[in-house]
C-alpha cells in the first residue's frame, strides 16, 4: 500500500477530527521519521512535545519491553512493584511530596481541577458548590466537556454546550486581571506558564511571579499546566523555573512518557492531593506499572542525557538564527528553549502553506493558530541537524 492508499482508508473509515499533513509515517528513531515510501523527515513538532526523548528511545523501548514480560495492568485494587518507584522519583526530580498518576493530560487536568475544588471546600472552607477556578484567554488544557468549558476557541466549544460552571478567564500576561477576578470563591488560578496551542506565546516577564504572589495572597492554589512546556521542552525542568515561583500544583503528561504510552501525573503537596480519599477517584489504566515503568526511565533518560540543558543550549542558538531572517512575512519569533514560535504576519497566507512546502524539503512542523508555525524537535536533535533545518527554513520563508 501507498501514501494514497492509507489516506483514503482513513478518510474513509475514520472521525475527521484533525487535519493532518499527508505524510504517512511508518518508522521513526531518535529526530527522524521515516514514511511508507521511505521518504526520511526531520520530526520538528516531537508529537507535540511528548516525544522529546526522541522517537522509540533505545532505553525507553527496553523498559517497555522488559516490563510488558512481567505485569501491565494489575488495576490499583491491587498494588505493583513500579508505581510506589515512579512516586519516589517524582518527588525527588520535582521536589513535591506525592503526586497522583493518570493517562492522558486532559485527565490530569481534570484531577486537578476536582483537587482544586475539594481543597477549596474541605481545606479554605469555600461554600459548597461555589468555587470558581480562574483560567486565561488562549488557553489549551485538553478536550473534556469540562476543560473546553473554559476554552476561548470557539470552535472547541461550538456543539458541545451545556457546559461545566465554575470557571472565569482572565487575559493571559495580565496579572492585574487576575487580582480583579478574584473572589471570596476562588480556589484556584490554572494557568500555561508558556503557551503550546496558543501560539507558543511566553508571557510578560515577570509575569508568573507576579500571579503567584496575588495567589498566595490569597490562599488560592497556583496551578501550573506544564503539560506541553514542562519535562525540558522550555529548556529548563519546568518553565515556571525561569520565575523562580513553586506552583502549588503542577500537571505533566506528554514526554513523562517519551511518547512511548500515555503517561500523566498531579504532582503537589499532601495539603492539596491529601484531599483525595479511596473512592473519590480514579483510572483503571491510571498508575498502571507499564506506565509506571516507562515513566520512570522516561525521566531517567531526560536528566542522564542532559536533555533540559541541550534544549536550553540549542534552543538558544535556534531561535537567534531564526531572528535573523529578515522575511518580510515574519512578525515575530518567540519561545524559549527548544520551544519556539514563528508568528506571520497575515499578509503571509497562513502558516500551513509553510509547512507544506517544508515537509516537502523533509521536514515536518505543524501550523498551530493560523498564523504560527511551531518548531520544537526532539530534544536529542544535534547543532548539525539543526542547520540543516535552518537553511531550508530560512529559503522557504523567503521564498514561497
Ligand atoms: C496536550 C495538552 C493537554 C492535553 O493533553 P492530552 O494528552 O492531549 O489530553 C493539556 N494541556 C496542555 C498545555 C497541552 O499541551
Amino acid at each position: 500500500m501507498r501514501t494514497q492508499d492509507y489516506i483514503e482508508l482513513e478518510e474513509k473509515f475514520g472521525a475527521h477530527n484533525y487535519h493532518p499533513l499527508n505524510v504517512v509515517i511508518d518508522r521513526a528513531e531518535g529526530v527522524w521519521v521515516y514514511d511508507v515510501e521511505g521518504k526520511k523527515y526531520l520530526d520538528c513538532l516531537a508529537a507535540y512535545s511528548a516525544v522529546n526523548q526522541g522517537h522509540c528511545h533505545p532505553r525507553i523501548i527496553n523498559a517497555l519491553k522488559a516490563q510488558a514480560e512481567k505485569v501491565t495492568l494489575t488495576s490499583r485494587a491491587f498494588r505493583n512493584n513500579q508505581l510506589p518507584l515512579l512516586y519516589k522519583e517524582l518527588s525527588e526530580l520535582t521536589g513535591y511530596e506525592i503526586s497522583l498518576p493518570m493517562n492522558s493530560g486532559a485527565e490530569a487536568v481534570e484531577t486537578a481541577l476536582k483537587a482544586a475544588r475539594k481543597w477549596g471546600y474541605k481545606v479554605k472552607g469555600v461554600e459548597e458548590h461555589q468555587a470558581e477556578i480562574i483560567t486565561c484567554t488562549n488557553n489549551f488544557a485538553g478536550r473534556t466537556i469540562s476543560i473546553i468549558s473554559f476554552s476561548t476557541e470557539a470552535q472547541y466549544r461550538d456543539g458541545f454546550g451545556p457546559f461545566t460552571p465554575g470557571f472565569k478567564i482572565v487575559d493571559y500576561g495580565n496579572a492585574k486581571e487576575l487580582e480583579k477576578a478574584i473572589t471570596k470563591n476562588t480556589v484556584a488560578f490554572l494557568v500555561e506558564p508558556i503557551q503550546g496551542e496558543g501560539g507558543v506565546v511566553v508571557p510578560p516577564e515577570g509575569y508568573l511571579k507576579e500571579a503567584f504572589d496575588i495567589c498566595k495572597k490569597d490562599n488560592i492554589l497556583f496551578i501550573a499546566d506544564e503539560i506541553q512546556c514542562g519535562l525540558g521542552r522550555s529548556g529548563k525542568l519546568f518553565a515556571f523555573q525561569y520565575e523562580s515561583i513553586k506552583p502549588d500544583v503542577v500537571i505533566i503528561g506528554k514526554a513523562l512518557s517519551g511518547g512511548c504510552y500515555p503517561v500523566s501525573a498531579v504532582l503537589s503537596d499532601r495539603e492539596v492531593l491529601g484531599v483525595f480519599k479511596p473512592g473519590d477517584h480514579g483510572s483503571t489504566f491510571g498508575g498502571n506499572p507499564l506506565g509506571a515503568a516507562v515513566a520512570r526511565e522516561s525521566l531517567k533518560v531526560l536528566v542522564e542525557e542532559n536533555l533540559i540543558e541541550r534544549s536550553y543550549e540549542l534552543g538558544n542558538y535556534f531561535m537567534s538564527e531564526l531572528k535573523k531572517n529578515n522575511s518580510a512575512y515574519i512578525k515575530e519569533v518567540r519561545g524559549k528553549g527548544l520551544f519556539i514560535g514563528v508568528e506571520l504576519k497575515p499578509e503571509a497566507g497562513g502558516a500551513r502553506r509553510f509547512c507544506e512546502a517544508l515537509m516537502a524539503r523533509g521536514i515536518l512542523c505543524k501550523e498551530t493558530h493560523e498564523n504560527v508555525i511551531r518548531f520544537a524537535p526532539p530534544l536529542v536533535i544535534k547543532k548539525e541537524e539543526i542547520d540543516w533545518a535552518l537553511t531550508h527554513i530560512n529559503e522557504v520563508l523567503v521564498t514561497i
